[in-house]
């Protein structure tokens, strides 16, 4: 296949190289004159605009920072540049407002779009190991199937277009409570005194168990592998944790849905990332115990 793919940064460069070493041909945009040139090394073709890029493909994907850029490459680049028969898949993490939005835009002029965000950071992106929850028709899914699973280990066809994204705040949210809350527990118990392995122990094999505990342990030196044992270097970014709790709580907001536990773990984010910590692991929101 002949594939369009724009914003190559941290996520969309191991992307885009996977789809090469599939055996497509990936023709390449990003404003960064960086990005474009480690491109260039991993096989891609690169253009001077997104227009050119989606000259005469089969697919476009995109890889951007946040809903206001996707909405203005769609509008200004893709719409009506791309060929009429391309499918059409965003792999940002967006609002759920602006994904449904630029996919009602994209179907009017013929195409057909996905929504694609995924779950997995950069050496998911790099291993080619995501996992894509896709909004979209049956149609749109299965044609964007052939495209994601070049650059993933699971597909899941999610709902209707925004489902994607729906999904992927949802989800984010509620791994954001329970690091909050595994955190929470950890220290209660060292401050009654109770060895924080011990409690990992347990726990992790009882009801307390969940993903932040039981494989992404937030104390350094106990339980499973992770961040926590490095410094709090790697891993999920707090920063990128706080922009997926502002689009739950936006979306939440416009739903009328109850988030008592979504809003504060969105505030507790919020005052870590603001002290300067939006570099570290999500899971460093532990040292504010
Ligand atoms: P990034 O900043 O490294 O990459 C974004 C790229 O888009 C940059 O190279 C930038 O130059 C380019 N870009 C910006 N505006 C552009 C435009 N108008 N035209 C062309 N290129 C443009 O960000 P990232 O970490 O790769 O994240 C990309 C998306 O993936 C975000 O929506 C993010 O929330 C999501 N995401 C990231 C992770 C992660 O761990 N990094 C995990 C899951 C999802």
């Amino acid at each position: 296949m002949k594939i369009a793919f724009i914003g190559l940064g941290n996520m969309g460069g191991g992307m885009a190289a996977n789809l090469i070493k599939a055996g497509h041909a990936v023709r390449a945009f990003d404003l960064s004159e960086d990005a474009l040139a480690h491109a260039r090394n991993n096989g891609c073709e690169t253009f001077a605009d997104a227009a050119e890029a989606v000259h005469g493909v089969d697919a476009v994907v995109t890889m951007l920072p946040n809903g206001a850029i996707v909405k203005s490459v769609y509008q200004d680049s893709v719409i009506g540049k791309a060929p009429a028969g391309a499918v059409l898949l965003d792999c940002s993490t967006i609002d759920v407002a602006t994904a449904k939005t630029v996919i009602a835009e994209a179907e009017a002029a013929g195409y057909a779009m996905v929504d694609a965000p995924v779950s997995g950071g950069i050496a998911a992106a790099n291993g080619g190991t995501l996992t894509f929850m896709v909004g979209g028709t049956d149609e749109a899914f299965k044609r964007a199937s052939k495209v994601l699973e070049s650059m993933g280990k699971a597909v899941i066809h999610a709902g209707a277009a925004g489902a994607g994204q729906t999904a992927k705040i949802c989800n984010n949210m509620l791994l954001a409570i329970h690091m909050i809350g595994t955190a929470e527990a950890m220290r209660m118990a060292e401050r009654l005194g109770l060895d924080p392995q011990k409690f990992y122990e347990i726990s992790s094999q009882s009801s307390g168990m969940n993903w932040s505990l039981n494989t992404y342990t937030p104390m350094p030196g106990v339980g499973a592998a992770s961040p926590a044992d490095n410094d709090y270097q790697g891993g999920f970014a707090t920063a990128l944790m706080l922009k997926d709790l502002r689009l739950a709580m936006a979306a939440a907001e416009e739903a009328g849905a109850a988030v008592p536990l979504g809003s504060r773990a969105a505030a507790l984010y919020e005052d870590f990332a603001g002290a300067g910590h939006g570099g570290l692991d999500f899971s460093a929101i532990i040292k504010t115990y």
